[in-house]
């Protein structure tokens, strides 16, 4: 991870369950919708420690990340 790399997530609203995690890891990357499921910006978002906690901690296995210009696998679930 540089400090200039970019990531793309991919989040699967259906299986998310809601549980908050996301956006309290990595709040710059989350948020929580008004019916409790998890929202992420659609570009690209700075690589982060924090962003990768939160996909490999998603209790729903929602979140895939990728990056965002070649499209490889950094994360799935
Ligand atoms: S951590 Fe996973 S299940 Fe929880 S709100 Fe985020 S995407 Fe949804």
């Amino acid at each position: 991870m540089t400090a200039e790399e970019q990531w793309r997530i991919e989040l699967d609203s259906a299986v998310c369950v809601g549980s908050g995690l996301c956006a309290g890891t990595a709040p710059t990357c989350f948020t929580l919708d008004t019916a409790g499921r998890a929202t992420a910006p659609e570009s690209p978002v700075p690589a982060s420690p924090e962003l990768l906690d939160a996909a490999e901690n998603c209790p729903a296995a929602a979140i895939t990340l990728r990056t965002a210009e070649e499209g490889k696998e950094i994360f799935a679930p």
